[in-house]
């Protein structure tokens, strides 16, 4: 077998020094032409058009490979499952089917309709983007994200499968960098490429997703900055009539993994008597 496979080297290593290669590698002639095309853009110049707003997707660049644009104060919105390790493909194969579809379709469904400008799935958590305008969008539909979680996802699965398994949430905002990488078409197919947002607000929305416990949501404090409603900041004042402040302060300057040293947390959900209201106002609000 160790000579099969020793052969087999010699042969490849062989086709890899053929003369039409301009680049002598160790490993099969394809790869070191893949490798040997990359080297080349790399060193050429990048051609960034700067947009104010999230494109359509089929409008984000595949074909020139040294075509980005440039997104400013782009809100990203992360979610995946808090415990889904506790879930098992393999001996729960059922409870763990239906645990990721209400999960995640359900978390795509609310984003769609709060009218997310981008969504896709990173693992197996959601990430969701909106324009700067849209920061009350992003926290309401996070919120409605979030109240279903604690309303429903969380107790269907723990009767099911009697494991607690909760939500993670996070939100930040910056300036993004996207196009898209990968094979254009493949036996007429697209799925060898997808859409690349480099830059801070989809790593940061889901480290900060990742310290949520106990269904919070963490936000950066550049994204918190924009909320200036007062009820995005107050509760409504349910029981009691006594509104209170609903996010709490979170220092995380000794987190080497954040360009910030503070974000907010946020434990409380939609209220039963005003959560619609409160919801449908906050959303009049972007622009
Ligand atoms: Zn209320």
């Amino acid at each position: 077998m160790l000579e099969e496979f020793m052969s087999l080297f010699d042969d490849v290593k062989n086709v890899s020094f053929r003369e039409d290669s301009t680049v002598e590698g160790k490993m099969p002639l394809s790869i070191e032409k893949i490798i040997e095309k990359e080297l080349n853009y790399f060193s050429q110049k990048v051609s960034i058009t700067h947009r104010k707003q999230i494109p359509d997707t089929p409008q984000i660049p595949i074909e020139n490979p040294t075509t980005w644009l440039k997104i400013p104060d782009i809100i990203c919105c992360f979610v995946d499952m808090e415990g889904s390790t506790k879930l098992s493909a393999g001996s729960h194969d059922e409870t763990t089917a239906q645990a990721y579809r209400l999960f995640t379709e359900t978390a795509i469904r609310i984003f769609h309709d709060f009218k997310a400008a981008y969504i896709d799935i990173k693992g197996d958590g959601v990430f969701s983007l909106f324009n700067r305008g849209q920061s009350y969008s992003a926290l309401a539909a996070t919120i409605s994200f979030k109240t279903f979680v604690d309303d429903h996802f969380t107790p269907k699965v723990k009767k099911l499968t009697d494991q607690d398994i909760g939500g993670h949430f996070g939100i930040d905002q910056k300036t993004v960098l996207v196009r898209k990488f990968g094979l254009k078409s493949y036996q007429s197919r697209t799925d060898r490429q997808n859409e690349v947002w480099a830059g801070k607000p989809v790593n940061m929305a889901a480290k900060l997703a990742s310290l949520s416990t106990a269904n919070t949501l963490w936000v950066s404090e550049r994204f918190f900055s924009n909320l200036k409603d007062e009820r995005a900041i107050y509760s409504c004042g349910c029981p009691h009539g006594e509104k209170i402040e609903l996010w709490k302060k979170e220092d995380v300057s000794n987190d080497s993994r954040f360009d910030f040293d503070t974000a907010y947390s946020l434990g409380s959900n939609w209220c039963e008597k005003h959560g619609k209201s409160f919801c449908s106002s906050l959303i009049e609000l972007d622009s």
